[in-house]
């Protein structure tokens, strides 16, 4: 059954995979596709890619950053930058490459991309976590707001 264009804000709630199904009204199936085909991953000219931020380059439709896996989530990582001390570790250990770091500092997560998983807040290594996992659709204010105070050392 084919999506009509007026049904997309409903099937996309707050956008989020807004983009992936505008795309797939051009895109052709995995059966439609001839052996042989290269789907490219950039528009035109990509010699320059590598030094591009992920941001300024551009992508092809067949290429999985213009797709967004943020319906799959139900729940997500909620970012404190009070408490980050920009470590890098949860831009190291990420599988799915959302943390968004420039020149070493933590920025926040792209959540088009991040699928829930909470290896970031793992690997955080603040006290408290500068990562916390929260509801899908929670409140940033109020999950701030809701953040753990830190933990004292145990007496021994
Ligand atoms: S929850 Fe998983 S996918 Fe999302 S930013 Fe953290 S490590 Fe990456
Ligand atoms: S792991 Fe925690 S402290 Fe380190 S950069 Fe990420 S959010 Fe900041």
């Amino acid at each position: 059954m084919s999506i009509e264009a007026q049904d997309l804000d409903l099937l996309a709630n707050d956008n989020r995979g807004k983009h992936q199904l505008e795309a797939g009204f051009d895109l052709l199936g995995w059966d439609e596709v001839t052996q042989g085909s290269v789907l490219a991953s950039f528009e035109g000219d990509a010699s320059d890619v590598a030094h591009k931020k992920s941001e300024e380059r551009t992508y092809s439709n067949y290429n999985s950053y213009t797709a967004t896996v943020a319906s799959w989530r139900v729940i997500k990582p909620v970012y404190n930058r009070d408490i980050c001390i920009d470590c890098q570790n949860c831009w190291v250990w990420c599988p799915d490459t959302s943390i968004i770091s420039r020149d070493k500092q933590m920025l926040g997560i792209d959540y088009d991309h991040c699928k829930g998983c909470g290896i970031c807040v793992e690997v955080c290594p603040t006290n408290p976590k500068s990562l916390l996992m929260f509801g899908e659709y929670s409140d940033l204010g109020e999950s701030l707001a809701d953040w753990p105070e830190k933990k004292k050392k145990e007496e021994k």
